[in-house]
């Protein structure tokens, strides 16, 4: 198989993000085929004993299985990697595949991690649930708290864990204060940036040492697989992490990737768009409802610190309707905009949190995260601004607001 230039660091480096995103991490077979090649193997087979011998033992170049490489996963992982400016990068099975592999290769027994209050229901769970069951220590913050990141740091604390913006209150942490404070105590960020993505927000610019994704979202970008990814430095993706991936085997299939990797072809101009009329339509609500969140608003309380760390705010935002009843009758009156709990996706999409995404928690520990019974989550998809704005209206009426 002919590696094109797609996999030459010393060529990409130089390339801008639009053209990464369609010529990064290319390998050309000998077809010489436009679109890449979906390698839908497991194993694969050698000319002589001496050759699978030598790739086991790591001293020749060459795939051996594919829960340890597969030519369609390592183009998307490649894709990934220049995207966001990082070494390297290993795809997952899903974000939550993602977020577990990059807390647990990491931690042991005794270990401290902080996190952010703030979370996707599953992440919140690893912290609540997960991690204490093999004696790491926890402690949760409020994230927009500058000040107790530093107050909750002690002297096992090993890892940092966020999102921003998060997952469904659109709290937003400060990059640069909180990566500079964890790389003064050696503590590892772990940036949760499923929310943005490369396209929108790289945290390795401010200093994190781990993004990790659910590419389930944006960067699929069309509703179709579960993925997810980890990046960080050679050292980390290759000595920490790969240990325990290709133990305990989280590992993204073929097809899966291909789909992701002809996903982030259109990332750049969908994240773009998405979010411009996310905020248009931030914006028509603003008036109507008492409480919009969206990091793009400039009633948003960290509106200056995401636009320092993002080049646009993101698809999604959520608002408050101040209860149960009136969220349900909001999202049945809908008729465009589906009632949906996935995000990203190029369809406009409005979910009610406390039922679904965030349902596996107490009311209090959602009432202390911001996830009130009221709160809708809405993803902006790819259609007419004009229709949107018409069926939100048509729904406001509908449900008497
Ligand atoms: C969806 C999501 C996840 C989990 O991703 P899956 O691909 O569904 O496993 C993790 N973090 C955030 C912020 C998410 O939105």
């Amino acid at each position: 198989m002919k590696k094109t230039t797609g996999m030459n660091r010393a060529i990409t480096r130089t390339w801008r993000p639009a053209t990464r995103a369609v010529r990064g991490g290319v390998w050309r077979s000998e077809h010489g085929e436009t679109s890449e090649a979906l390698f839908l193997t497991s194993g694969y087979s050698y000319d002589d004993a001496a050759t699978v011998a030598a790739r086991f033992a790591g001293e020749a170049e060459g795939m051996t299985y594919s829960r340890l490489q597969n030519p369609t996963v390592a183009m998307l992982e490649e894709r990934i990697a220049l995207m966001e400016g990082a070494e390297a990068c290993r795809a997952q099975a899903s974000g939550m595949a993602a977020m577990t592999a990059a807390l647990l290769c990491q931690l042991s027994h005794g270990d401290h991690v902080v996190a952010a209050r703030a979370a996707f229901g599953s992440c919140r769970w690893l912290v609540d649930h997960l991690c204490p069951r093999f004696g790491i220590e926890t402690t949760v913050i409020d994230s927009a708290d500058d000040a107790a990141w530093e107050a909750a740091i002690r002297p096992n604390t090993k890892v940092f864990f966020f999102e921003t913006p998060a997952n469904p209150t659109l709290d937003v942490v400060d990059l640069e204060l909180v990566c500079g404070l964890a790389k003064a105590h050696g503590i590892t960020t772990v940036v949760d940036n499923a929310f943005a993505t490369a396209v929108l927000q790289r945290p390795l610019e401010f200093g994190a040492d781990v993004v990790a994704y659910s590419a389930t979202k944006l960067m699929d970008g069309q509703g179709r697989v579960l993925a997810g990814a980890v990046c960080g430095t050679r050292e980390f993706i290759d000595e920490v992490l790969l240990p325990f991936q290709r133990n305990t085997g989280p590992n993204l299939s073929p097809f899966n990737a291909w789909v992701v990797h002809k996903g982030l072809e259109t990332l750049l101009l969908r994240a773009h768009r998405q979010s411009e009329t996310a905020l248009e339509l931030g914006r028509f609500v603003e008036g109507r409802l008492p409480r919009v969140l969206h990091p793009g608003l400039e009633s948003h309380p960290r509106h200056a610190i995401a636009a320092k760390q993002m080049d646009a705010f993101g698809p999604i935002f959520a608002f408050d309707v101040e209860s149960r009843e009136k969220a349900f009758a909001l999202l049945d009156a809908l008729e465009l905009i589906d009632i949906s709990n996935n995000i990203g996706d190029a369809r406009s999409l409005m979910c009610h949190p406390a039922s679904t995404t965030h349902a596996g928690m107490t009311e209090e520990a959602r009432a202390e995260m911001g996830v009130g019974e009221g709160l809708l989550r809405f993803n902006v998809g790819l259609e007419d601004p004009e229709d949107l704005k018409e069926d939100l209206d048509r729904a406001f009426s509908a449900a008497g607001f």
